[in-house]
Formats: structure tokens, sequence, C-alpha cells
């Protein structure tokens, strides 16, 4: 079982994608820490994904496990032991479909090194291993998943377990996968002496909304380097008084600040401006009558809507919570919540019968496979449930997932009809 890491570096590898082209958020983010001392967001995606590095790394220190066909049980016997687990999530998470992820992961990352082996090399393997990066901060660390050293060709392969679903993380140019890089390099060089010259970086998200994102990158000591420079001199500004704030899409969305950070607030507004002036040209034109909008009025519409509405919610989140903590937002209060009713099921039943009750409910497929495993599910009781196709939804022209065209769907439905005559 991994140590989980006792320490958080404020200058981890983790959060580099927003404290090095952002310095100043770790200020902002511990000011809004001491404001908000509670603050404490459930995030089941977070904890649900520590519990699948655990078990990645039980199966990889244990590389003939299972030995046998296991239940959901043997999974959470492993993953109860990590610092995150709550009882609760014995019935949230799909235990059985965490383990088919994580042996999968394991098959990856194994095949790594024996590549490495077959040709003879010399190589060291780590696996959720605490690395330190001195050259950018003294205080900056953090855990890589798992990396093949091999010390003969002075290369590296370090690979990123990526259980979330609704962030597509890219493997180029990751500052995650550069400060890993820099932590392993440092490793070697402390233990056996080496220089690594190459890298490979590689993320593993088979659950990703928009289909599995499996990747690599390959770079060499010269790309790490000039990142150390980067990161160096963004852990030395984060610790100025007033440190530089940096907004934008990709360090701005996690970012605990996002809320009440006056430097988004600025950039917003200025996008905001710039960008309708574009839209007030093309709203001159709309017509006063009862057309509606064109579909390239909408979209021009929605391609501005997500960082906008993402950015409102933000703001929204964050003066509730203040409002909630005691400190009334000018123009606004809380108001009485609407009441809910718990029934007394017993004395309900008593006195009401069957009456009390609503119809018993089909479960669905997905609380069906966490009740009784998901193996087992598809093995017995897959075939008791129809396929209903989902509704599609309407996502940027860019994105990775499987394009939805009606006239396909009608087509579809049309040849099924025909099987069915036959
Ligand atoms: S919201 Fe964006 S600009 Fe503000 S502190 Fe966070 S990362 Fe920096």
């Amino acid at each position: 079982m991994a140590a989980p890491a006792l320490v958080h570096s404020i200058f981890g590898a983790s959060g580099a994608h927003r404290w090095v082209p952002c310095p100043g958020s770790i200020q902002a983010i511990q000011r809004f820490y001491k404001e908000h001392p509670d603050h404490n967001p459930e995030n089941l995606a977070a904890d649900e994904g520590t519990l699948a590095h655990e078990l990645s790394d039980v199966l990889i220190n244990n590389p003939t496990w299972p030995l046998e066909d296991v239940n959901a049980d043997w999974v959470i016997d492993i993953v109860k032991e990590s610092h995150v687990w709550k009882p609760e999530f014995e019935f949230q998470f799909d235990f059985l479909d965490m383990l088919d992820i994580c042996l999968r992961y394991r098959d990856y990352a194994q095949a790594l090194a024996e590549d490495a082996l077959e040709s003879g090399d010399d190589i060291v393997v780590y696996s959720e291993t605490q690395v330190a990066m001195p050259r950018i901060h003294d205080n900056s660390f953090g855990t890589n998943d798992y990396a093949v050293v091999n010390l003969t060709k002075r290369h590296v392969d370090i690979l990123d377990l990526k259980y979330g679903r609704g962030v597509f993380v890219d493997v180029n140019e990751n500052m995650q996968v550069l400060s890993y890089a820099e932590g392993i390099r440092n490793q070697i060089k402390q233990d056996h002496g080496v220089n690594i010259e190459t890298y490979r970086g590689h993320i593993y998200q088979p659950r990703h909304n928009d289909g599995e994102n499996i990747a690599s990158w390959e770079f060499d000591k010269k790309r790490v380097n000039k990142f150390i420079t980067i990161a160096a001199d963004a852990a030395a500004k984060a610790e100025l008084p007033d440190p530089p704030l940096n907004p934008g899409d990709k360090q701005c969305s996690f970012c605990e600040a996002k809320g009440d950070c006056k430097a988004l607030a600025a950039q917003m507004t200025e996008r905001l401006q710039a960008e309708f002036p574009d839209i007030d040209e093309s709203v001159a034109s709309y017509s006063a009558n009862v057309e509606g909008m064109s579909d390239e009025e909408l979209s021009v519409w929605l391609d501005r809507a997500k960082p906008i509405i993402d950015w409102m919610e933000a703001i929204k989140k964050t003066a509730y919570a203040r409002a909630t903590n005691g400190r009334p937002i000018p123009n606004f209060k809380l108001a009485v919540g609407r009441n809910s009713y718990r029934g007394d099921a017993e004395a309900l039943e008593f006195m009401l019968g069957d009456d009390a009750f609503e119809e018993p409910k089909l479960k669905s497929q997905s609380s069906l496979r966490k009740a009784v495993g998901s193996k087992k599910f598809t093995e017995l009781y897959a075939d008791y449930y129809e396929t209903i196709e989902g509704k599609p939804t309407l996502v940027p022209a860019t994105s990775n997932a499987q394009e939805w065209v009606p006239e396909q769907a009608f087509k579809d439905a049309l040849d099924e009809m025909d099987e069915a005559d036959l």
C-alpha cells in the first residue's frame, strides 16, 4: 500500500498547471482557506481516484494478484486502508469496474518495464513514489504513479493514471509530467549517479467521457531544463509580497480562489468587452420579427457561454459560502430553505398498510452493477436490460466525442425493424 503524502507541497507537481502560469494563485488560495476555514468540498471523484491509485499500487507490487476470481469485497478490503476511505463508498463506487481498470493499467505499466527488460537493459521501477524537485523550490515535491528508468539507455517512461471522466488531460507539454521528470532525474542521479537524457510521459485516462485517452509524449532533458527555469521563476514570484496573478482558462478552471479572484474578474470583463463588439455586429443585423435566431447566430452565443457560466457559478458558490459563514453579502440575504418531510415508516405502515408505500421500482443498471458486482452482472443479468439510446448532447465540434447523426440514427432504427420482421 502506498504511503499517503503526509505533507502537501504548495509547489507540487499536481498543481503545476495552475501555479506555474499564475504564481499568485498560491497566496490567493491560502487567503481563501483562511477566510473559509471550514471549506472542505466533498469531492467524490477525487476520493474515487485516490482509491484507484491505491489499488493500482497494490496490484503492481503483487503482479500475480488476484489469484482467482474475486468479488467487490476483495477490492474493498484493499482500498479501505486508504486515508480517504469512508464506509458509504461501499455503495457509491463500482469496485469491480475499478479492479478491471486498474488491472488494465497494470498491464500497460508492466509492458513498459518488459520492453526494457527484453533488450537486456538495466532498469529501475518506481510505483507511487514521492520525488523532490529542489531545483524548482526546496518545498517542491509530488507523488509519481509509476516510472520505468532504463539506466542503460538513460531513458525514463513516466506514467500518470487519471481516473476522472470530465476533464481531458493532454499529455503534450503536461507540467505534472515535466515535474515528475525532474523529480525522477534527481532521484536517479542521487541513487545511481546516472544522468537521464530522454523521457516519455504517458497519460492513462481510460474513462474519459469522450472516449479512452491513452497517449504519450516524448521529450528530452533540454525540455525539462527549460521547464525548471520557468517553474523556479514562478515559485520565486509566488513568495513575493504582491505576487503576479495571470488568469487563463486552464489555470483558473479548478482554482479555489476562482469565485472571488479580482484578476479573473478583470480578465472576464475584458473578454466580454472584446467579444461583445463582434456580437453587437451580428445583433445589429437582427431583424425584429418573430423569426428566431439563425443557427450561426446561436453558435455565436453558445461559443462564449461556457467560460462565463463557469465563472458566474464560482462567484455564486463563494458568495454562498461567505453568507452561510455569517458574512452577509450586500443586497442579498439567505432565505429559509424549502422544508422536506421524513415519514415514520413503521407507524404509517401500521395505519395505512401497503398504501403507505410506492410500487417497488426496478434498480438502474449501474445501481445493480454496484450491488452485485460488474462481472457477475454482465454474466447473469445484462441480457435482461434492453439498451435505450442516450439523449445526444451538444458539444464543441472539436470534442473527441463520437458524433450523433440524426439520419444515421433513423437508418439504424429502420434496419432494426427490418431485422425484427425477418
Ligand atoms: S482564479 Fe485564476 S487568476 Fe485567480 S488566482 Fe486562481 S488561477 Fe490565478
